[in-house]
């Protein structure tokens, strides 16, 4: 059942939300050839709680960090280590806090350094199949519609779409209803309606779609060992339009990129 905010309810998601953003945008001037996930992760613990909310994924079902850590071939749920990042990697990391009692659950995908070109490019695809998934999140349309716009794009320029991990509604669970699968038919799943809060998050393998699972009962990765990409938002639906509650603002701030991406998707 999907459980719909009040525009009150909204506006608390939107805070639990901008506090990923600035976790993210912190960290995005900390990731560097040298660094450890693990150090990572104690700062984004430390910023969270700064701001007056809980990490949202410490603990829950068991996980033991605060974010999820997934370097290079590595899909989703990666946990933080003492391995140091290197020139050339890339590191998806996948931020939550509870906040208010509700979640903000997003992520993004950082260069380490230099990359090359073909990196540069899964990374550049798959964060512009976010807001193709995103267009696609208003009234009179389906999940289907959401998932087949980010799979033919996604495919079109040949990469892999996962399929055994989706996004989801968000709320005061960090997993309500619907699945968001980022694959699907036109016209199919269940209705959009006006204040529904859900997390898109293409996850694209440069190769296979197909994944594999480490023995720690965590780690995704990809089942041919090439590069994986993770882009997650929170987006509500408001005045039946897409209405994004997260923000990489913080990170282009660090990184010294201007972009313009997310206003089409800003109503105030
Ligand atoms: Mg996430
Ligand atoms: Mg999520």
């Amino acid at each position: 059942m999907i459980i719909v905010k009040t525009p009150e309810e909204i506006a608390l998601m939107r805070e639990s939300a901008l506090i990923v953003s600035k976790t993210l945008g912190m960290l995005a001037g900390e990731v560097k050839p040298g660094v450890t996930t693990l150090h990572l992760d104690a700062l984004a613990e430390t910023f969270i709680r700064d701001h007056g909310a809980t990490p949202g994924f410490l603990g829950m079902y068991d996980f033991p960090n605060s974010l999820c850590m997934s370097p290079n071939a590595q899909v989703v749920h990666g946990i933080p280590n003492k391995t140091p990042l290197v020139e050339g990697d890339i590191i998806s990391i996948d931020c939550g806090a509870l906040k208010n009692g509700f979640y903000g659950d997003h992520a993004y995908t950082f260069e380490v350094g230099e990359v090359t070109p073909e990196i540069k490019k899964l990374l550049d695809v798959t964060k512009e199949s976010l807001y193709v998934g995103i267009r696609e999140l208003k009234l009179g349309n389906r999940v289907g519609d959401v998932g087949y716009a980010i799979q033919k794009f996604t495919e079109d320029h040949g990469y892999g779409v996962v399929r055994e991990l989706v996004g989801h509604g968000l709320g005061r669970k960090m997993h309500e209803d619907p699945e968001m699968p980022n694959y699907g038919k036109r016209g199919r799943g269940k209705k959009f309606v006006e204040g529904m809060v859900v997390a898109i998050e293409p996850m694209t393998n440069m190769g296979t779609h197909r994944i594999k699972q480490l023995k720690d009962g965590w780690t995704i990765l990809t089942a041919d060992g090439k590069p994986s990409a993770h882009f997650e938002h929170d987006v509500a639906i408001v005045n039946g339009k897409p209405e994004l509650l997260s923000t990489f603002k913080y990170i282009y701030d660090a990184l010294g990129i201007s972009s313009n991406e997310e206003d089409e998707f800003r109503q105030t």
